[in-house]
């Protein structure tokens, strides 16, 4: 029933999705028009009933009405429609310093197609589970009403003094995020709204020195509290913190999917024990994410009122949930020792390309591996290459699990106001983070799964920008790629030269492709050898698939260190770990012990392939990193921080995961919630045309959803 309830509220949206696209289109702002062509392209692909319509518009005209009435003198608004500008908000008694915050302290006139459908509705109280891609404007969306709601409650907390009598103990609003550079984001962006008001906000994420916090938060008080599940939970635990909610008014979970995420659902619930009961105190839940994966339905089901509820999707239901408007290319390279030249290529054509026309933008790229040791390895050779020098070259910053606090929020604060550079990082930015002008996302490898992919994309292209997708993937990877990423608008790019060429140590390769190969030799000698050591470890603890097997891995990490590396030898696997990850028999694995220094960080703990356990807090690094109930898969562990292994949807990679030992290459769904009960259409992806007939598992280990497919590439 609840499914069906979702689904009866995402064909009502695209109905007053039209109706807003009029208004929208409307506008004068180039930026936005963008934005508003693209979600008039998206509704119109839908039938409309007009019935519906009327139905919805009339409802959220009296929630509209109502809510003006509690705080508007000015009454409710002659017409019922959908406020689509922000400027309109007061209309629905929106506080007028809120107002104003947006449209000159931000300077944002309309409202993006997910802002207009959710603050209007959530503006009344109703729950919300809400799906929008990457980059429209999400964080508003929950804001506005979040903040409202609690200004409509409690009047005096228009006035700034207000804030010196804020008190710890009275939470009213607690904002969650999976990572801690978006819990910060987030706080910016709530901070800039409350400037005027008397509403304190505060964050409270890992890695940062807690005792520290917590005395700001019970120096200050704290109204709105934007934290990361971890931490959040050692607060709440924390008898002596003093920080409580008893009179909480509003939960919202961004990137909803991944905090209801087996990673963070046990720290989740623990955090809604130490809440007030729904039935004692009224509060509002907002889920907000660009996916949300069908099994996380009944976890969504278990947090919001189904009996006052809405479901907003501004996704269509015919369209593959990504930025269609964004280029995606797969380069595929003759081996992993052509990804480092094939990054060079790449940043030197598009830095090039705007030296010669200076209306495109300046090279802005985030480049994502999906672990650490090799975001460490990658970060140290381009920052040896010239590409990174002081005076020609443009810098380089990197984010993982392994830097500290203070040095993550350094690296992307630099890169925030960066106009050029490389940003290389673990998945830890891949959700939600917003850095603006970036043009180049570039994926390395095979990622971890189909939702991680878009999200990674989606650092690009935002708020209707342009944007291009890279995604380099080596020959024998390509086959699991098709698999992983079905239904997906990625093309084949063979414009880059150094991609397909077969590096040999020692021999020089001629040309422009010759001189980014010799570029990268000569920076691996720059870099300690226990770095490719662990790169070496952690690429072979990745998820493997029915169609990329431990073989491939290892004979092309083989390739890399003896063709690209010049290495006589390769790393060894200690007996112990190949016994323990079947791979005695792989051809080509070297059974030993390399020195002991330069082995450490990649083989202690339990699934400690991957390297690198940091807080659940940061974590999420590496997205998948197998999983605590993996039972001993490969790569990180729950708490992730950029491991490898199998994650509980893939339960690829070694050991697997308990729901779904053994079936490979299965995924999550994202915009499930449109797609209705069978897995039938999801094998049938589209946006493919002809060659492969893709068959997607189910995370219940099924095999419905056979259909022919076809890939692009
Ligand atoms: P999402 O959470 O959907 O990925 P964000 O909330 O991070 O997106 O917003 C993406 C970018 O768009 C941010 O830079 C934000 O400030 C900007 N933005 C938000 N709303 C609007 C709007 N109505 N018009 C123009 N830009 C907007
Ligand atoms: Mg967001």
């Amino acid at each position: 029933m609840f499914k069906a309830s979702l689904q009866r509220h995402a064909r009502l949206g695209h109905a007053v999705a039209r109706r807003q696209i009029s208004a929208l289109s409307s506008t004068r702002g180039l930026r936005f028009q963008t934005l508003a062509q693209h979600t008039g392209r998206l509704s119109q692909s839908t039938g409309t009933q007009s019935i519906s319509l009327r139905c919805l518009s009339q409802r959220l005209y009296s929630q509209s009405a109502a809510a003006a009435q509690t705080y508007d003198d000015a009454g409710p608004a002659s017409t019922p429609r959908l406020i689509t500008k922000f400027a309109d908000l007061d209309k629905l008694g929106v506080h007028p310093r809120l107002v104003e915050a947006i449209t000159h302290g931000m300077k944002y006139e309309d409202m993006t197609d997910v802002q207009s459908k959710t603050i209007n509705a959530a503006l009344n109280g109703v729950d919300l589970v809400a799906q929008a891609k990457t980059g429209t404007g999400k964080t508003l969306a929950f804001l506005i009403p979040v903040l409202q709601r609690l200004l409509a409650a409690e009047p005096d907390l228009v006035d700034k003094y207000k804030r010196r009598s804020a008190r710890c103990n009275d939470v009213k609003a607690i904002l969650m995020s999976p990572t801690r550079e978006l819990a910060e984001q987030i706080g910016v962006e709530a901070r800039k709204l409350v400037a005027n008001t008397g509403i304190v906000v505060q964050t409270a994420v890992g890695g940062t020195r807690k005792r520290e916090a917590l005395f700001k938060m019970q120096r200050e008080g704290c109204h709105i509290l934007v934290a990361t599940p971890g931490r959040l939970k050692d607060i709440l635990t924390d008898s002596y913190a003093g920080v409580a909610a008893p009179n909480l008014k509003a939960f919202v979970l961004d990137e909803a999917d991944r905090m209801l995420d087996v990673g963070f659902a046990d720290d989740i619930q623990e955090i809604l024990s130490f809440l007030p009961k729904i039935e004692d105190v009224d509060r509002q839940t907002l889920l907000f994410s660009a996916t949300i994966p069908r099994d996380v339905v009944h976890l969504a089901k278990s947090l919001v009122k189904t009996d006052n509820f809405e479901f907003v999707q501004t996704i269509d239901q015919n369209e593959a949930p990504t930025h269609e408007r964004i280029p995606q290319n797969l380069v595929i390279c003759h081996g992993y020792e052509n990804y480092f030249p094939t990054i060079l290529e790449l940043a030197d054509k598009a830095r090039k390309l705007h030296d010669s026309d200076p209306e495109k933008p300046p090279f802005k790229a985030i480049v994502f591996f999906s672990n650490t040791a090799t975001v460490q390895f990658a970060n140290e050779v381009i920052r040896s290459t010239p590409l990174a020098d002081r005076r020609s070259g443009i810098p380089v910053y990197d984010i993982h699990s392994k830097l500290t606090q203070p040095q993550r929020t350094k690296s992307a604060e630099a890169f925030r106001r960066a106009k050029e550079g490389i940003l290389i990082s673990s998945d830890v930015t891949a959700r939600g983070m917003d850095f603006p002008g970036v043009t180049h996302v570039i994926q390395i490898g095979l990622p971890p799964d189909r939702d991680q992919y878009i999200h990674r994309l989606g650092r690009t292209g935002r708020a209707g920008r342009s944007g291009e997708g890279w995604l380099l993937l080596a020959n024998e990877e390509v086959d699991e790629a098709r698999r992983r990423l079905p239904g997906l608008p990625i093309k084949p790019n063979k414009t880059v030269g150094v991609a397909q060429v077969a590096v040999t140590h020692g021999t020089e390769a001629q040309g422009e492709a010759g001189k980014y190969i010799s570029d990268v030799s000569k920076a691996y000698e720059e870099v300690p050898k226990s770095m490719f050591r662990q790169t070496y470890h952690a690429l072979l603890g990745q998820k493997f698939g029915r169609g990329f097997r431990a073989e491939d891995v290892i004979s092309l990490l083989n390739r890399w260190c003896q063709q690209g590396m010049g290495w006589d030898e390769v790393p060894a696997i200690s007996p112990n770990s190949a016994r323990n990850r079947g791979l005695t028999r792989v051809r080509g694995i070297r059974i030993g012990h390399d020195p002991v220094e330069e082995e450490e960080s990649s083989f202690r703990g339990s699934g400690g392939f991957g390297g690198r356990f940091g807080s659940r807090d940061g974590g999420f690094g590496g997205g998948s990193g197998g999983d605590r109930r993996g039972g001993g898969g490969f790569g990180g562990d729950r708490r992730g921080g950029g491991g490898f292994g199998g994650d509980r949807r893939g339960g690829g990679g070694f050991g697997g995961d308990r729901r779904n030992s053994g079936g490979f290459g299965s995924r999550s769904f994202d915009n499930s919630f449109s797609r209705g009960g069978g897995g039938g259409d999801r094998g049938r992806p589209r946006g493919f045309e002809g060659k492969f007939s893709g068959r997607v598992d189910r995370p219940d280990g099924g095999r419905r959803g056979q259909g022919r497919s076809s890939a692009s590439f």
